[in-house]
């Protein structure tokens, strides 16, 4: 197994679970399970530290990090609604028909949510949240705003959590509402719509806890 696949393979077994939160990482078991030498398992280890889903113990390796408190979540929410209704209006008034494409050719992929609870539907949800979130922020042009909600790896945390197929379903129509409104150039409306889906989500992620 190459590098990115050690990388790839721990972050699916910390989302899945199978990797419990606060487990300690055995990186020789994993070398030898990898058939790799320690130097891929630690090189995917400092970038899973990065998005913080394991933590460095002085002399002691790594453990995976816990899954986000109820403190934590709202907190991260908070900074959402900070920034990302703002972020939104902006988008509207700066929208180009090649951003607007862009952002309905996303929402075209996930008109129907993922059915399944299972790792591989909840992993297509999230990052189809990710990606959407992504380019409403990008379209918003200012990186410094894009940046602190990047670093919060918010969308890697929540996949900790719960995901169900209704929450699926609920998400992607608040999702159009948003996308119709930067497409109006409605910088009134994208603001009150992504500020409405962030309540929603937060929500639905804190009745899952
Ligand atoms: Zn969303």
């Amino acid at each position: 197994m190459r590098g990115a696949g050690v990388y790839d393979e721990l972050t699916a077994r910390i989302l899945r679970g199978e990797l419990p939160p606060g487990a300690r990482v055995n990186i020789d078991a994993l070398a030898h399970e990898f058939d790799v030498s320690q130097t891929p398992v630690r090189e995917a280890l400092a970038r899973l530290e990065s998005d913080g889903l394991v933590v460095k113990e002085l002399h002691k390796g790594y453990r995976t990090t816990p899954k986000l408190s109820r403190a934590e979540l709202a907190n991260l929410y908070e900074l959402r609604l900070l920034l990302e209704p703002h972020a939104a209006r902006r988008a509207a008034q700066r929208s180009t028909p090649e951003t607007v494409h862009e952002l309905q050719a996303e929402i075209r992929r996930f008109l129907t949510a993922p059915p399944g609870a299972d790792y591989e539907s909840y992993k297509d949800f999230r990052q189809h949240d990710a990606r959407l979130h992504d380019l409403v922020l990008r379209m918003a042009g200012n990186p410094i705003i894009t940046a602190a909600v990047d670093r919060t790896h918010f969308h890697l945390h929540a996949f900790r959590l719960r995901y169900d197929a209704r929450a699926g379903r609920e998400t992607v129509d608040e999702h159009r509402a948003i996308v119709d409104a930067i497409a109006e150039g409605d910088g009134g409306g994208a603001e009150a719509a992504m500020r409405r889906h962030l309540h929603e989500a937060r929500a639905r992620l804190l009745a899952a806890r």
